[in-house]
Order: structure tokens, then C-alpha cells, then sequence
């Protein structure tokens, strides 16, 4: 069955009844079983009706609402708050997550905080800086805490040596004790590395990678400046297989230059070949006059609305074809992946690296422009490299906004991330958890789903909130009614396209 069908209106007895992947409870329509003439998934007038921009709540409130007046002291205090709960045996468990932000050359759809530099002696002063940031980390909780999970981003944490990450790891291993069995993750690209390089990450203890693909088209790949051919990447996968890695997970963005449905569906074949675990699958936001790269795309050769929703509607039929399960947001499976089952289960978590089966942890996050999660705050580091270096020069931690949530956020985040990774919001255990009233608490919220409801997209219980299986394709749209902030403020371009 071809990944794109013509694009008759869908119906929705159709939508209600498709599968969010073989192996999900949910009862199949008989005409979801049908194997010719496939309807789109969704009615095009709904895509089109949501076709807007949104958070991703990674965090809730999202990052854009931190504040400088959350600097070093308060960072400081909440660490000590998480010491002081550990000496009384009570502390969430602690993930740990640095950033490299150094790029050899800019792809053109970045939007990301980093330095683009082919000087790799830049590296050793980075990996200075961040030992004396993790010597105040140390300071503050104690020496060598437990942690369940590590996770190198970018930028390109692969922009280091072997001997650089070396460095690195050795000396992340002395400031935390990673348990056995912890995630170990670093983000790869492809064009940086070799199949010995895998094999130098694996002997540092890294047992998940995630390459950052986003197209296999090469006119696509031109008109962004990423120029990585499927063999390559087909080489580093197989090699990985062979080096034991558990988990592999490939990015992939729609909506870029010179993409059409035809293109993606090739790239969208080519990604199922591979058999990655994990697909992310993220929508591309044009937003030149606040990202410089992005100057460079021709905005003529960016699809329209239209491409761009029959290249997200095939990308969702072609991996439910090919045997992955929809996990939420921008995330697909294979049915025996954790994260599959976590989502069966009930047990899924987001934070910021997305959905995760780690339940909720403090996030310790170093290096320039990361964002941490301590107790009830959020907090980012310095975003330009002389501010970052100056703050640990002083022997202060690098913390330049950041959040305290008040009490109406922690409600809120409860909510949004219940949504966001059950599917369910129910009332009595919101209500239990933080002494409130949902239905008198959130009156006005709860009048404002009615649309989304009328639409297909949930069902109002008696006393829960229950999203359709259609539903769970848009939980942003849903998760958005309960953010008092973007109901405050009606100015949504800094976030990325819902589709
Ligand atoms: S997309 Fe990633 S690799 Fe490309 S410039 Fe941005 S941070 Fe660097």
C-alpha cells in the first residue's frame, strides 16, 4: 500500500478508528482494515483548522516564561532544597544533560543556540568551563549523586574528539555515579562520524543514539546545506546494531525547501528500511527574522500548507504501515520498543528531550544556553559563550533566568503532562494531589474543549477528560486550553507549527 492516498475528504467514523499502532487496544473501524483506496486519516478541514503554532511542553510553563530575576541564589537554593530532601531520603532521581554547541557548519533551518566554528582547539576551553560547572554541581548536592540518566545534545556533541569525549565522560563520571543500566544518550551527526567512532562511544558507556537525518532527498539536503547520503547513514546504523546499542532514534523535519509529498514518501520508505527503534518527526517553523540561518532557505521553494499536510498525513500512515506505533506529539515506536510499551501502559513521561519511560526526574543541565529542571523551578543557563565563561570564572553557577512555579503552575503542569502522555485527564487524582475543585478550578477551560470535543478530538467525562485516538494527534491543540499564559497572550510565533 503506497504511503500517500489521493486526497479524498476523510470522514470521521474514519479517524475515530485509526490505530495508534498494531498492537493498541484501540477496536479498528472495519474501514480502517479495508486494504485499497485508503481515506486520508484526518478531514483536511480539520488539519487545515489546526494548522497553527503551539508549545511543545517539554516543560510547562515553557521556557519562554522564564524570568531574570531567577539567577545563581535561587538555582543555589533549589539545589540545596534537593540536598537537604536527600539527607531525609526523599528526591526525585537526578538526570543529568549537557550541551556542545559547536557546529562545523550551519544547516539552514537551525534554529538552535550554537557556534559555528571548524577551530576544534574552541573545544578544550568548553570542556574546562564545564568541569568547574560541575564542580559547583558537586558543591551544591554532594559528591557523586546517583544518576538515571545522561543525555550529550547540540549543537554536535560529535564536534569533539574521541579523546575530547573521553575527557568529558570521565569527568562527568566523577562528579555523578551513572547506575547501572542508566540511559546513556548522545545525539549524532551523521557526517561527523564513522562506524569506529560508534565504537569509541560504546567503550565510554553511550548505549543510545540519535542521529539527526531529517531528509534523505538530496535537492532537499542542498537547499538546507546538510549533505549526508542514505549509505552513510545506513552504514552508521548497521554498525550500531552490531556494536549492541539499545536504542536508536532518527530525526526527521517535513516542511523544509524543496520538499514535496512525493520526496518525503521516498525518505519516509528509506527511514523504515533502516528500522530505527525511535522516529521523531518535527514540523519546520520559518522563522528568519528571529533565525539567522533561516535567511538562507528561498522562501519560493518552501511547500505550502498543503504539501505540508499531505507529507505529515503520509509520514503517519506510512510508519503505522510499516509496523511503528504512535507514541504522541512527534514521536513514533516500533510495538516492542520501552517506549511503545510505556505508552500502552500509561507510564509515559515527558521532559525535555521529549517523551521518556523515566519517571519525572531533576534535571541538572550544563553548559551554555541549557535548561535544568530542580524541584519546583526551571532554570537556563547563559546563552553566548563570553557570558557562560565569565559567570564560571567568578565561581558562579551560569544561571541567567530561569522559574519559580507557583502553585497554579504545578497544577497546570500536572495536567498539561497527563494529557500529554496519558491521554486522560482524571479529575479525582488532579484533585487529590493538589486539594482543588477541577471542575470549579478549571470552569472555563473545561467550556473551552467543548469545540475540541465537538471536533472528534476528545470526550468530557463525568469526571475525566479522555482524548480520542484522533485526539492524541493533536494533544497540543488540547494542552494549549490549559496554559494560562498563551491564553493571556495571544502572540504564539515563537513556537513551532502544531502540523
Ligand atoms: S541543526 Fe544541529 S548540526 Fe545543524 S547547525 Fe543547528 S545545531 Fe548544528
Amino acid at each position: 500500500m503506497g504511503f500517500f492516498a489521493s486526497p479524498a475528504a476523510g470522514r470521521l467514523s474514519q479517524i475515530k478508528a485509526t490505530p495508534l499502532c498494531a498492537r493498541d487496544s484501540t477496536p479498528m473501524h472495519a474501514e480502517t482494515l479495508a486494504p485499497v483506496a485508503p481515506a486520508l486519516p484526518f478531514p483536511k478541514e480539520l488539519l487545515q483548522r489546526l494548522d497553527t503554532t503551539g508549545p511543545r511542553y517539554t516543560s510547562y510553563p515553557t521556557a519562554d516564561r522564564f524570568v531574570e530575576a531567577f539567577g545563581p541564589a535561587e538555582q543555589l537554593r533549589a539545589l540545596k532544597a534537593r540536598a537537604e530532601g536527600a539527607a531525609v531520603g526523599g528526591r526525585p532521581p537526578l538526570s543529568v544533560d549537557v550541551h556542545i554547541p559547536c557546529c562545523e557548519s550551519v544547516c539552514y533551518y537551525c534554529a538552535c543556540n550554537k557556534v559555528v566554528t571548524r577551530h576544534h582547539e574552541r573545544a578544550a576551553e568548553y570542556l574546562d568551563a564545564l568541569e568547574k560547572e560541575m564542580a559547583l554541581y558537586m558543591q551544591a548536592l554532594g559528591p557523586r549523586e546517583a544518576a538515571s540518566q545522561l543525555h550529550l545534545g547540540g549543537g554536535t556533541p560529535t564536534f569533539l574528539s574521541d579523546e575530547e569525549l573521553a575527557r568529558l565522560m570521565k569527568a562527568l563520571r566523577e562528579a555523578f555515579h551513572f547506575a547501572p543500566g542508566a540511559e546513556m544518550s548522545i545525539e549524532v551527526d551523521p557526517r561527523t562520524a564513522t562506524p569506529q567512532r560508534l565504537a569509541h562511544l560504546a567503550a565510554l558507556g553511550f548505549n543510545r543514539l540519535s542521529f539527526g537525518v531529517q531528509d534523505f532527498d538530496e535537492q532537499v539536503q542542498k537547499a538546507v546545506h546538510r549533505v549526508q547520503p542514505y549509505e552513510q547513514v545506513l552504514e552508521l546504523i548497521v554498525s550500531a546494531r552490531a556494536l549492541g546499542y539499545e536504542s536508536i532514534n532518527v530525526d526527521l523535519i517535513y516542511g523544509l525547501p524543496r520538499q514535496t509529498p512525493q520526496s518525503f514518501e521516498r525518505t519516509i520508505r528509506q527511514v523504515s528500511r533502516l528500522r530505527p527503534d525511535r522516529i521523531a518527526l518535527y514540523a519546520y517553523a520559518h522563522l528568519p527574522q528571529r533565525f539567522k540561518p533561516q535567511r538562507r532557505i528561498v522562501s519560493a521553494e518552501l511547500p505550502d500548507g498543503a504539501a505540508r499536510i499531505a507529507m505529515l498525513d503520509g509520514a503517519i500512515r506510512g510508519f503505522l504501515d510499516q509496523g511503528y506505533c504512535y507514541i504522541g506529539m512527534d514521536h513514533f515506536a516500533l510495538p516492542g520498543d520501552p517506549l511503545a510499551a510505556a505508552k500502552r501502559q500509561g507510564r509515559l513521561h515527558r521532559n525535555f528531550q521529549g517523551y521518556s519511560t523515566q519517571p519525572d526526574c531533576d534535571l541538572v543541565a550544563l553548559g551554555v544556553s541549557a535548561i535544568g529542571r530542580v524541584g519546583a523551578t526551571y532554570s537556563q543557563n547563559a546563552k553566548t559563550l563570553d557570558e557562560y565563561y565569565d559567570a564560571l570564572r567568578q565561581g558562579q553557577l551560569p544561571t541567567v533566568r530561569g522559574l519559580a512555579l507557583t502553585r497554579d503552575d504545578i497544577v497546570r503542569r500536572a495536567v498539561i503532562m497527563a494529557l500529554m502522555c496519558q491521554g486522560r485527564l482524571e479529575f479525582e487524582s488532579i484533585e487529590l494531589a493538589h486539594l482543588i475543585n477541577v471542575p470549579e478550578y478549571f470552569r472555563r477551560e473545561l467550556e473551552a474543549l467543548k469545540p475540541l470535543a465537538a471536533m472528534g478530538l476528545l470526550a468530557l467525562e463525568a469526571g475525566a477528560v479522555q482524548l480520542t485516538p484522533m485526539g492524541w494527534y493533536f494533544v497540543r491543540a488540547v494542552a494549549m486550553v490549559f496554559d494560562r499564559y498563551l491564553q493571556a497572550d495571544q502572540v504564539r510565533e515563537r513556537f513551532s507549527r502544531i502540523i
